[in-house]
């Protein structure tokens, strides 16, 4: 069975798109730590991202730094946090998370809670 995160890159259910190419795709993460919080999936459907193979792997990473790039610019934030959790969805993700200090990282910390409308406006300001 498809994933969520493979239905969602195959339209099959509603994302903020940020960008996409042939492989891989970026969303808005739904429960945010930061606005411009994203999600970056390989269309390739594997649970853990290190079972990935290294062109893959290594694709999915310049691919991130593309969309690093436009969320640092659109947040003016000092840094763009590349995590890995991979605990709720099985099928590998990288979050892109705007941070200025360590505790912009803290996934217990209360999620934001926007609008469709604010999420439609980050995500197009990040595909802009
Ligand atoms: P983890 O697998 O631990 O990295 O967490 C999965 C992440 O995916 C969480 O931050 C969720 O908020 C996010 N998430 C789950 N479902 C969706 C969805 N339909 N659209 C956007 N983000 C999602």
């Amino acid at each position: 069975m498809a994933t969520i995160f493979s239905k969602i890159a195959a339209g099959e259910i509603p994302s903020y798109r940020v960008g996409e190419s042939d492989r891989y795709y970026a969303f808005l993460d739904i429960n945010p730590l930061a606005k411009g919080h994203t999600l970056v999936i390989p269309k390739q459907e594997v649970d853990y991202l290190y079972d990935l193979d290294d062109e893959t792997l290594s694709g999915m990473i310049i691919f991130a730094k593309q969309i690093a790039q436009k969320i640092k610019a659109f947040s003016g934030c000092n840094k763009v946090a590349t995590v890995v959790l991979g605990l709720e969805v099985p099928h590998a993700h990288i979050h892109l998370i705007p941070i200025n200090s360590e505790k912009d990282v803290d996934f217990s910390r209360e999620k934001l809670v926007l609008t469709p409308e604010e999420f439609e406006e980050i995500a197009s300001k990040l595909r802009g």
